[in-house]
């Protein structure tokens, strides 16, 4: 969590540039080290602080986002490419940890079907990744939901219809938030400016606040007419269903952005983002181990010893596999490329690694049990327990 850097200089959030200069001046002052009332750490935070907040373009990164661009980089590691952001007030999914990833802005998956695409930069943990896009406080809010989707879709990437209710544009006024045909004039109220300017008196001096404007909802601008179907607000609750691209290699728990398919901002400002949070539900035949997927194959150990070629299921089709004579339990092979698409590197897939199990028969027939004491006896291999020792040993309990 980011410091509150204006708590180090005591002061309110929505400070002017001048009592921040004021206030930085005042605690460096009292702190500076060489004073008697110096505080070392105390004078090294509040520089922090002023570093910031009388910076007016940090200040307002700060404002916005609780940290800086720098901070976030520092912070988030790979994701940060620089861009002016997204306007989610923090990483909200910082559960993952992909350290060490460094992920490029921009979208390797294309544009995808209706405005979808998937965004590394927020997988991979960064905030501030990914397109450009319109901030501030009309932006629409974010979604999340939960999408299931079965294992090979995991495995090969899919496209997903979806079905949500959203507050989405308005279709009569197209979002504006105005009568078709109605001028958009300027708000009377904080003419044109977006916020407005409160001063209080208080026993310690004059505290100013700045609020939004509550007329235009800090917009500036009004129409003369409100549009009838939404009331002005450019956006109404509505069912939409939207094609969304899953893309190939994607795990249990991860998150795909829709851009601009969360809650419509308010009179046409940019609308949130979707997050689809993915379940990938399992597979009988296949487990998955990172890009590599896991597979077992019971062989019977006449098979095994001597040698035989199996039909295998692989996520791509049968194939046929060769048991090598003399294989022994637990042997791995490896069949190539046959396993998960790599999420950061379409094209390219893991393996799948075959686990050979070989069976013991545990059920013999009277022929069966001749033939194998006959192989024991061919290899001086010493049978422990005939039958009748066998029923000895039951009937002695
Ligand atoms: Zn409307």
């Amino acid at each position: 969590m980011a410091k509150d850097y204006y708590q180090i200089l005591g002061l309110a959030k929505g400070a002017s540039a001048d009592e921040i200069k004021r206030a930085y001046r005042k605690k460096a002052h009292e702190f500076h080290p060489d004073k008697g009332s110096g505080n070392a750490e105390k004078f090294k935070e509040a520089n922090e602080a002023y570093q910031v907040l009388g910076n007016a373009e940090k200040k307002q990164q700060y404002d916005q986002y609780g940290q800086t661009f720098e901070d976030a980089a520092r912070n988030g590691g790979g994701g940060f490419s620089g861009g002016a952001g997204s306007a989610y007030g923090g990483n909200p999914f910082g559960g993952f940890d992909f350290n060490g990833f460094s992920a490029g802005g921009g979208s390797p998956f294309g544009g995808g079907a209706g405005g979808v695409e998937f965004d590394l930069g927020d997988i991979f943990g960064g905030i501030f990744g990914g397109s450009q896009r319109q901030s501030g406080r009309n932006r629409g809010i974010d979604l999340e939901m939960g999408l299931t989707i079965n294992f090979e879709e995991a495995v090969f990437g899919a496209e997903k219809t979806i079905t949500l209710e959203k507050k989405d544009k308005c279709k009569t006024c197209s979002g504006s938030g105005g009568e078709p045909g109605t001028k958009i004039s300027t708000c009377p109220k904080c003419h044109g400016q977006g916020n407005i300017v409160t001063t209080r008196h208080t026993i310690f001096g004059q505290v100013q606040s700045r609020a939004a404007c509550d007329r235009c909802e800090g917009t500036g601008k009004v129409p003369e007419q409100p549009c009838k179907t939404c009331g002005g607000a450019g956006s109404l609750r509505q069912e939409k269903t939207i094609m969304v691209k899953i893309p190939a290699g994607i795990d249990n728990g991860q998150r795909v952005r829709v851009t601009g398919e969360g809650e419509a901002g308010y009179r046409g400002s940019s609308a949130g983002d979707l997050y689809l949070v993915v379940r990938v539900l399992e597979n009988k035949d296949f487990t998955r181990d990172g890009n590599n997927l896991l597979k077992e194959l019971p062989v019977s150990f006449t098979q095994a010893a001597l040698g035989a070629k199996l039909i295998v299921k692989t996520l791509d089709g049968d194939i046929e596999l060769k048991i090598p004579a003399g294989t022994q339990n637990a042997t791995i092979m490896k069949v190539k490329s046959h396993g998960v698409s790599h999420i950061d590197n379409p094209g390219h897939r893991g393996d799948l690694l075959i686990t050979v199990r070989v069976i013991t028969p545990a059920k013999l027939s009277k022929k069966e049990k001749e033939l194998l004491k006959q192989l024991a006896q061919e290899r001086g291999e010493t049978v422990q327990i005939d039958d009748n020792l066998w029923q000895n040993i039951k009937d002695s309990f």
